[in-house]
């Protein structure tokens, strides 16, 4: 391969670098994969807010049910006080009547509660079933999603190195005086620098290309085209 045509395809290889790179920046979904991420947290910091009420309203339950034994217990010690035969003032045992009834009707109150608290209780239980599934579901997909993402990531990455590899592979191969003139070339023309004789027309530019450079690029000497500057060569 001559040395031009070493360049040319060191340059394609290039091309192809450039490309894949942004290939990759552009279907990327890290930024996206960082907003499930954060959608998560949010929704595992309600969740766990929830079980702490759920957790708050165990305890409150759990408070009441307490009261519930101890009002009972004074109840049946006001009923023994009532008839036990004992008392014989009236005035007394209208009072611990008046107390029975007032005692009653704390622990209706109490039981009304309890239920309050027990339906409350229940339905928030189904509601953080629901939600703990959702949110392992959730987690399950993102994992997997970041799993994807590296590999494809770590794939890429091997690509470009391989093609950086096989630039570097090429341009070595080539005089190092030809380099220099590439690189400056480059340097003005982008990735470019080297164009292909295609019947008679500079492939970088399109442009005819002068008898007078046709020759000397058959006889193998370094030519520019005349219109865009490039290194021109005759491609096998
Ligand atoms: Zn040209």
């Amino acid at each position: 391969m001559k040395d031009l045509e070493k360049l040319w395809h060191a340059q394609n290889l290039l091309t192809e670098y450039t490309k894949l790179e942004e290939k990759e920046k552009r279907e990327s979904n890290f930024d996206s994969l960082k907003e499930e991420k954060n959608a998560l947290e949010t929704r595992m910091k309600a969740y766990k807010e929830k079980k702490q009420h759920h957790n708050a309203l165990d305890k409150d339950l759990k408070a009441k049910e307490m009261d519930y034994k101890e009002i009972s217990d004074k109840l049946a010690d006001h009923k023994k006080e009532l008839y036990d035969g004992e008392n014989n003032n009236p005035k007394e045992l209208q009072n611990i009547e008046q107390q029975i009834d007032s005692t009653k009707q704390e622990l209706d109150n109490n039981e009304e509660r309890v239920l309050k608290l027990t339906e409350e209780q229940e339905i928030l239980s189904d509601n953080l079933t629901k939600k703990k599934k959702e949110l392992q579901e959730g987690r399950t997909s993102y994992e997997k999603q970041v799993k994807q993402y590296l590999k494809r990531k770590a794939k890429t990455k091997r690509k470009l190195v391989g093609l950086m590899k096989e630039y570097q592979r090429l341009i070595d191969e080539v005089d190092p005086d030809l380099v220099k003139r590439y690189e400056r070339k480059k340097r003005s023309l982008g990735n470019t620098a080297v164009a292909i004789v295609q019947e008679q027309t500079c492939s970088g530019c399109r442009v005819d290309i002068s008898p007078v450079v046709l020759k000397e690029i058959r006889h193998q000497e370094l030519a520019y085209c005349e219109n865009c500057g490039r290194l021109l060569f005759f491609k096998d």
